[in-house]
């Protein structure tokens, strides 16, 4: 069953290609069994200071690179992530909890593709020339500089590289600050870079708590971009900081997408598609956790889907048989199980679940709850746990309005005849919508979500524009003439 954790990895930042150390360290446990998984460094503000001056000072050789430069140093970096492969696959699943078979088949390839796929993105970027009466002008996308990159605990790796990807092949120096509940794979990450020979201050990362070593980071005046995962209460702070100094930040929130089932829809199929909204413990911040369902088809779905989350599979993470695994932390289990206890005390109906699961103190069991006000806590407010509520509709106005009742604007799922879903998909104001489907993250397309739900997009071009400033260079078609009356 479940491996002992035996993996080697470096616990000191990695700053200007040397691990340094500190005095101060945080420990991190296995969210199965709270087994401990030993200390990581704590960063200062020196730390961070030392990696941010490190980036800032390798930025200019990596930028004049270009991205045929930087190509074999990324090309070496997805080779030596995926050397790592089941190192970073046993880490994941250690100290964040996500499926081991998840992070082989799923993460740690994508990881790979994320450093790849942008390297050669990078080659083509949207550079072109605009000719006009006037002037030539050659548009450029020029690397903007240090880069902080800050990602949560749910997916390290996946986040962090779909970061790191384009801000490195754009040109940019990196500092990343990992999660501090779940910092093993990014700390295997920055192994690969050092494997890989990145050019010493490219690649830097700094361990330790978000209020302090992630506010230091993102307080330094030198940064030139902020690209951030998180909750929205962190996304908050950060925004107020990068205000102040003026550096634009792209912010990817959290989520209350609506899970829409409507009554021309394949029941078994949503049903399915429905119980996966409990991968990863609903630590995710693109599930569907509101689930409307036409009147005519609920009684159908609910018997369907129930009996599709009854035969999940609750288990230890690093057993390949388990579907569903822990929650990380004690705090974040605690807030799951009291939104839950405050939602049946305002009323609500336990379809299944309800309660703390028997595997192990960090379970929940998957839960959906209905009979729900549409303006209650539970209805509105991410609970980032196996937690889903259930409402019916009439017809697809009222779907749709029930659907964009929320702050958030994340993503969605809708499940219909597929005309009859796409046109109800067009009309649910998020970032993204899955029509029949869920989960397809295409590297090329965009990314990111609508009001709570965050500030920008990320993937293909839009990861580009984010970590790049346009600049237009522009020649005069015919000979200049110096005149004050000129425009
Ligand atoms: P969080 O906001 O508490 O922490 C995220 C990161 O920010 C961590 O690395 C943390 O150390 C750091 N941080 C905290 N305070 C900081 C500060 N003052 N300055 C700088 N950095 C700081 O979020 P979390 O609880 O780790 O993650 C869960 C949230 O992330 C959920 O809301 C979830 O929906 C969201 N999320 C969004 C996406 C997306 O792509 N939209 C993906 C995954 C998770």
């Amino acid at each position: 069953m479940s491996a002992p954790f035996s993996v080697e990895i470096q616990r000191a930042h990695f700053i200007d290609g040397e691990y340094v150390a500190g005095d101060a360290t945080f420990d991190i446990f296995c969210p199965v069994d709270q087994a401990p998984l030993g200390a990581m460094a704590t960063g200062d503000e020196e730390h961070v200071d030392a990696a941010v001056s490190a980036a800032t000072r390798a930025f200019p050789a990596w930028a004049a690179l270009g991205a045929e430069g930087r190509l074999p140093y990324l090309k070496r970096f997805a080779e030596e992530i995926g050397k790592r492969a089941d190192a970073l696959a046993i880490a994941e699943a250690n100290d964040a909890g996500v499926l081991l078979a998840r992070m082989q088949h799923g993460i740690v390839p994508r990881a790979m593709l994320n450093i790849t796929w942008f390297a050669e993105a990078a080659l083509t970027l949207r550079d072109r020339v605009i000719q006009t009466p006037q002037a030539t002008h050659h548009i450029r996308h020029d690397p903007a500089g240090v880069c902080a990159i800050i990602t949560p605990w749910n997916s390290p790796l996946m986040l962090t590289t779909w970061k790191a990807g384009p801000a490195l092949a754009s040109g940019n120096t990196i500092v990343i600050k990992p999660p501090e509940w779940a910092p093993l794979s990014c700390a295997l990450l920055a192994e690969a870079a050092a494997a890989a020979g990145l050019p010493p201050g490219v690649f830097n990362m700094v361990h330790g708590p978000g209020a302090t070593t992630g506010a230091a980071l993102v307080a330094d005046p030198r940064l030139a971009r902020i690209s951030f995962t998180g909750s929205a209460a962190t996304a908050r702070l950060i925004a107020g900081v990068a205000a102040h100094n003026l550096v634009p930040c792209s912010l990817e929130l959290g989520g209350k997408s609506p899970f829409i089932v409507l009554a021309d829809a394949d029941l078994d199929q949503a049903a399915a598609t429905g119980a996966l909204m409990y991968r990863n413990a609903s630590q995710v911040c693109l599930a569907g956790t509101r689930f409307l369902v036409h009147a005519d088809i609920r009684d159908a779905f609910v018997e369907k889907m129930r009996s599709v989350v009854d035969k999940l599979v609750i288990g230890d993470p690093r057993d390949p048989a388990t579907e569903v695994g822990p929650i990380i932390h004690p705090r974040q289990f605690e807030r799951v199980k009291s939104y839950v206890e405050r939602a049946i005390v305002g009323g609500a109906t336990v379809l299944w679940g309800g309660e703390a699961h028997p595997f192990g103190p960090l379970y929940f069991q998957p839960t959906m709850l209905t009979d729900v006000a549409n303006d209650a806590e539970i209805v509105q407010e991410e609970v980032f746990g196996p937690v889903l509520v259930l409402q019916t509709f009439g017809d697809d106005a009222e779907a749709i309005a029930l659907a964009n009742s929320t702050r958030y604007g994340l993503g969605g799922v809708c499940f219909g005849e597929t005309v009859h879903a796409t046109s109800v998909a067009e009309q649910v104001r998020t970032g993204f919508i899955w029509v029949n489907s869920f989960g397809i993250r295409d590297l090329a397309a965009p990314f990111g979500g609508r009001g709570q739900s965050g500030i920008g997009r990320e993937g293909g071009d839009w990861s580009f524009d984010f970590f790049c400033d346009v600049k237009d260079v522009m020649v005069p078609a015919k000979p200049f003439v110096p005149s004050f009356a000129h425009r």
